[in-house]
């Protein structure tokens, strides 16, 4: 039972507040968190759950961390917030130096942004003013794939998937992109290219690189067949495009559906031979949330710019970032104004950067690899039983991401109330039921999680 100000509360919030996704009209149940701690959250009338959504991928260390709970108080006590236009600070450039030194080579400029959605805008921009500053103006397209989510501002919306996201009901107001085909699924056992293929030198005129020949006999005749189909693609459209833009490896809310590494080193050797920009956008997928550092390195494939974000801070505030290349740098400003045209009201705030750099350093000090191959084993294991559950179409795992898709869109509020009553918070979407728990998870806690994804299935 809520608590009688938890009555209150609520009422007051469907009277109100809008929530992501949802009408006003007929809201879905909202429920009231008074507290989180650890990977735990409190909820007013239903105790402590484990939040097996980590906040939208965001609190991969969990809630009320010490570390960062004392970065953002110490830098507090310096300032909150300053403006970035003529001034900087200490955190900002230290987190600058961070996110360099941490993603592949050759990103060295760095652009912070407020949110995953700005920073997608910023990296568009990024790759709309290289090409005015390289002579061609005319590249005002972008190539990217089916499938695909990158927030939902109008640049972003127009490059999402245009049959699942929102392109139907703003046909006329979206820049009409260009759409390749989705690359195929990566099927469990997988072989990821890791590292081996150097990053091709930037310039026009690469060679085709040969697609390394996988141990994986059902994935490899697909990706070929795809690899086809987007060069075929790029090249019709190559002289109006000015940059490839995807969610590298795993694609997150378009679908958790993940990719061969290899489509990647294909969309490397593409964006070479035309002189596109490669964008990665690493939102869902950076900081070791796949199994890799950046998804980039599943493929040693080096994007031009690269978003992040979402786990950036911890969970802990809302900042991203955007990473570019000096070539895009110098290119860009090169463009008629002469500067990159982005900045916001809050860009750099220090305590979104104190507490990014402390996060980082919590990752990197931590054995991120190996944790997340455990968190990977014990979901793939834990979910192992719910292929032969009623209504599964498929159960997949990736680093620590694990899910269940349906042959149906998912009852949410039926698996809302089955997770929570097996002591598991967890958000499902379209078809899929799925975890991206805190990397500071338990086995045990992993094995509930587990569980409760389980129930949420049966309640179907
Ligand atoms: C969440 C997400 C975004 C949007 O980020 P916001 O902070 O919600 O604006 C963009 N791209 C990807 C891949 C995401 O997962």
């Amino acid at each position: 039972m809520n608590t009688v100000l938890g009555h209150q509360v609520l009422a007051s919030d469907r009277e109100h507040l809008w929530h992501p996704y949802t009408s006003m009209t007929e809201p879905t149940p909202t429920r009231l968190v008074t507290g989180a701690n650890g990977v735990r959250l409190t909820l007013d009338g239903v105790g402590e759950v484990i939040d097996g959504m980590s906040s939208w991928w965001a609190a991969i260390h969990g809630y009320r961390h010490p570390v960062l709970d004392e970065a953002v108080r110490r830098q507090l006590g310096e300032m909150a917030h300053v403006m970035f236009g003529g001034l900087t600070h200490e955190p900002a450039v230290r987190l600058a130096r961070q996110l360099i030194d941490l993603s592949p080579d050759g990103l060295e400029h760095v652009f912070l942004a407020d949110s995953g959605s700005v920073s997608v805008e910023v990296a568009i921009k990024m790759a709309l003013q290289y090409q005015r500053g390289v002579g061609r103006p005319e590249r005002t397209r972008l190539l990217t794939v089916r499938g695909g989510y990158h927030g939902d501002t109008f640049g972003c919306m127009s490059v999402c998937d245009p049959v699942g996201g929102m392109h139907s009901m703003f046909t006329d107001v979206l820049a009409p992109q260009v759409f390749a085909e989705r690359p195929p699924l990566a099927s469990p056992g997988f072989e990821t290219v890791a590292a081996q293929h150097p990053q091709p030198a930037a310039g026009p005129a690469v060679e085709e690189v040969a697609l390394r020949p996988s141990r994986n006999h059902r994935t490899q005749p697909a990706v070929a067949a795809w690899a086809e189909s987007f060069r075929k693609i790029a090249a019709e459209h190559a002289g109006e495009v000015a940059a490839i833009i995807v969610e590298p490896l795993l694609q997150g809310a378009g679908g958790m559906y993940p990719y061969p590494a290899e489509c990647l080193v294909v969309m490397r050797e593409v964006a070479d031979r035309h002189g596109l920009l490669l964008i990665f956008d690493e939102i869902a997928t950076g900081f070791a949330r796949t199994g890799s550092m950046f998804a980039a390195d599943a493929a040693g494939v080096a994007p031009d710019v690269m978003c992040v974000g979402k786990a950036l801070t911890g969970g802990y505030m809302t900042l991203a970032a955007v990473l570019c290349t000096t070539r895009v740098a110098h290119g860009l400003s090169a463009s008629e104004s002469g500067v990159l045209m982005h900045g916001p009201t809050y860009m750099g705030n220090p305590l979104a950067c104190a507490v990014a750099s402390a996060s980082l350093d919590l990752l990197t000090g931590s054995d991120w690899k190996g944790n997340i191959a455990r968190i990977e084993r014990r979901l793939s294991d834990g979910l192992a039983a719910c292929r032969d559950l009623p209504g599964v179409a498929d159960v997949r795992t990736i680093g620590a991401v694990g899910v269940v898709q349906l042959d149906r869109p998912v009852d949410m509020v039926k698996a809302t109330d089955a997770a929570l009553a097996a002591g598991v918070w967890l958000r499902p979407f379209r078809d899929l039921v799925y975890t991206m728990p805190p990397y500071v998870c338990s086995d045990e806690e992993l094995d509930r999680i587990c569980a409760a994804i389980r129930a949420a299935v049966v309640a179907q």
